[in-house]
């Protein structure tokens, strides 16, 4: 399996390439093509497989083929329970969308807000956040996410861990009904399943 089977678009074919990654990890052979087709995904992954690259690249593009340059609102938010991941995640991000007209930006608590707000005034595609500092923002008037169209759940098993599960339902409240939703979990307790049943819709299950 290399990339190209993937039907990946040349321009993220390009960024992969450039990363000097020869074939597509298990998680990333499977949950690619899954996402492309628009699919929900339930994904049991730890961190070290190669999950980021599963979720963004189809996820980049998915934006890319419904292209809406200078869009002012966010379509697609990554939340992670850390800013540390937070902050990885946006980095990839990026460096997968260097060939594409795609703009990101992350926002966490413990810094201040003002560059951020600034940053999502501008114009964001792609928004990864912890869910505190996204609420803050939100409920603050900076943060239209009412039109997401994909939503991705990174290391959901650390977020509730951490207690975020309150901030993590009063995101979903936030976010349009009709959305690709992406859910990534090292471990699955009833708590995740339960999040799960209530976000995924006919999810496709993928587990490395
Ligand atoms: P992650 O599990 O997303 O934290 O990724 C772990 C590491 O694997 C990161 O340093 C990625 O850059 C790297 N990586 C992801 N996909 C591939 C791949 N297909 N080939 C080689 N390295 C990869």
């Amino acid at each position: 399996m290399n990339f190209e089977e993937l039907k990946l678009a040349p321009a993220i074919l390009q960024a992969v390439r450039e990363l000097g990654y020869t074939a597509p990890t298990p998680i990333q052979a499977q949950a690619i093509p899954a996402v492309l087709a628009g699919h929900d995904l339930l994904a049991g992954a730890q961190t070290g497989t190669g999950k980021t690259a599963a979720f963004t690249l189809p996820m980049l593009q998915r934006l890319s083929e419904s292209a809406a340059p200078g869009s002012k609102h966010i379509r697609a938010l990554v939340l992670t329970p850390t800013r540390e991941l937070a902050a990885q995640v946006e980095e990839s991000v990026r460096t997968y969308a260097k060939h594409l007209d795609i703009r990101s930006t992350v926002i966490f608590g413990g810094v201040g807000m003002n560059p951020q707000i600034e940053r999502i005034r501008r114009g964001v595609d792609v928004l990864v956040a912890t869910p505190g500092r996204l609420l803050d923002l939100q409920q603050q008037g900076y943060m239209d996410l009412s039109q997401v169209e994909i939503l991705v759940l990174d290391e959901a098993d650390r977020m509730l861990d951490m207690g975020f599960i309150h901030d993590v339902k009063k995101v979903l409240a936030l976010l349009p009904k009709s959305k690709q939703s992406l859910l990534f979990s090292a471990t699955f307790s009833d708590e995740i399943r339960d999040l799960a049943g209530h976000l995924l819709n006919n999810p496709q299950s993928i587990q490395v």
